[in-house]
């Protein structure tokens, strides 16, 4: 038997860090098992529809490489149509299939009427109170009037005192009474079916052999266990994985500064697919051994369904930073100053600025990029800072002896005329010959004679961008401290 398995987006929203995780984790395992991995819009729940909710789905799990087998823009026409609104005739007439073979029937009570039965009931039990069965047990006559109503529902009849168990892949065994579960509408009066019946054939329909899901959906699969029942058919292999939460084991909110919910954030910040991929696979699964860097294949092999984490996954922002400075490392200079460059500009900190001026800027920070975007932090944190020498650096640079060696330096930039790093280096070791400075009292009064600061990239490197008019009025205010 084929492995088949899906992701199933609502369009209700963009494509987030849980269900990129629950896609993620199917395709690994439709890869890992020679399977097919379908994406299956559920647009059913008309009124939530954000109109580019199905194209942010589909464009950010490619951009993540999450390629897909079948999907809206991949017919397979054995299977298609993969919209659920375009498949309302299907649903029609499963439903109709249940109520002849009397394991469902129409109710014609009206919204008001199922209110009453709820009335004067606290919410908590009202949510919890059974549907009253009136229509299903309704005398002859008592059906007649209803008929007249026209508009049904068609409810699911619950089979009763009768408990539902499922062997999930990540929980183990797992149970639930029918009794708790009253008789659920699964077409509406529009026609549209609920989220538990329309999951259900389908699934059924496009063979689907596992359901890998949040579980939030685990309290949703006694009543698909009903449907695939009510029909002779086999369920799939179910599998629910746990929640993300923060580090504090708190639910993750939007707000938080140190989340970011939506894929398309993850590109705007200039975080690369690879990584990301990577840093979602790790999201409550681990491979075997200690290496965390795994490209798409390597995970692909090393998937195991059985070390789906049973707790928690924790979203860890400095994991994700780091993983993607590993990426950031391995990429090609000019890749990477095209992801800087969006951001260069959006500052303003490429303006006026020569194509190798950024280029070598970009390079300059190579090494420390977490992500693109923190180009612009870094660029302010040493270069846009306002030129005042405090505290400990201060302190360092009154030595005995710097302002001699600041002195012969400024001399010697001022006659460079190539103002570049290997010139640059020249001169910091010209300076120490003459002035008899070495290791760090020659390079670190340098350094802060130019930058105000005791740490930072490598000095050549830097001063050449800086350039040399700028380096020079900053050594003047720095000689100034001696006056
Ligand atoms: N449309 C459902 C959701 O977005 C899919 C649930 C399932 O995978 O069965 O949560």
């Amino acid at each position: 038997m084929k492995v088949r398995v899906r992701y199933a987006p609502s369009p209700t929203g963009y494509l987030h860090i849980g269900n990129a995780r629950t896609a993620l984790f199917n395709y690994l395992f439709a890869r890992k098992y020679n399977g097919e991995f379908i994406v299956r819009i559920e647009d059913t729940d008309i009124e939530r529809n954000v109109p580019d909710g199905e194209e942010s789905q589909l464009k950010y799990l490619k951009w993540l490489g999450i390629d897909y087998d079948e999907s809206v823009d991949k017919i397979n026409p054995k299977y298609a149509p993969y919209r659920q609104l375009e498949r309302l005739d299907i649903y029609k007439k499963y439903a109709m299939k249940l109520v002849e073979k009397g394991l469902a029937y129409k109710c014609y009570c009206t919204e008001e009427e199922l209110a009453a039965e709820r009335n004067g009931l606290s919410e908590e039990k009202a949510s919890h109170i059974h549907y009253s069965r009136r229509c299903l047990n309704a005398s002859p006559e008592e059906l007649k009037e209803l008929e007249k109503r026209g508009e049904y529902t068609i409810r699911f009849k619950v089979p009763e005192h009768k408990t539902y168990t499922f062997n999930d892949l990540v929980k183990g065994e797992v149970s639930f009474s029918s009794d708790d579960i009253g008789d659920w509408v699964i077409l509406k009066r529009n026609g549209i079916p609920t989220y538990n019946f329309a999951v259900v054939i389908d699934d059924h329909l496009m063979d689907i052999t596992h359901v890998l899901r949040g579980e939030e959906h685990i309290t949703n699969t006694p009543k698909q266990l009903m449907i695939y029942e009510a029909f002779g058919w086999e369920p799939p292999v179910f599998g629910h994985m746990t929640l993300i939460v923060k580090e504090d084991g708190k639910k993750l909110s939007k707000r938080d500064p140190n989340y970011i919910a939506f894929i398309s954030q993850y590109e705007e910040y200039g975080y690369l697919p690879e990584a990301l991929f990577n840093f979602i696979a790790l999201l409550g699964w681990s491979p075997e051994g200690e290496e965390e860097i795994l490209s798409k294949e390597e995970l692909i092999a090393k998937f195991d369904e059985k070390r789906l984490s049973k707790s928690p996954a924790t979203f860890d922002r400095n994991k994700l930073n780091y993983i993607n400075s590993c990426y950031i490392k391995k990429l090609p200079l000019d890749k990477l100053v095209e992801l800087c460059r969006p951001h260069l500009e959006k500052h303003k900190i490429s303006l006026n600025r020569s194509e190798e001026w950024i280029t070598k800027l970009v390079a300059l920070f190579h090494d420390r990029l977490s992500y693109a975007k923190e180009i612009v932090d870094l660029y302010h944190e040493f270069f846009e800072t306002e030129f005042n020498i405090e505290g400990e650096a201060l302190d360092f640079i009154k030595q005995d002896g710097v302002k001699e060696t600041l002195i012969v330096f400024k001399d010697k930039v001022e006659k460079l005329e190539d103002f570049t790093e290997e010139n640059i280096q020249e001169v910091i070791k010209a300076t120490g010959k003459e002035t008899k400075a070495k290791g760090k009292m020659l390079y670190m009064p340098c350094r802060i004679a130019t930058t105000a600061q005791m740490h930072g990239p490598e000095l050549p490197k830097m001063l050449e961008l800086i350039g040399k008019a700028e380096v020079l009025r900053r050594l003047e205010k720095t000689l100034e401290l001696f006056d």
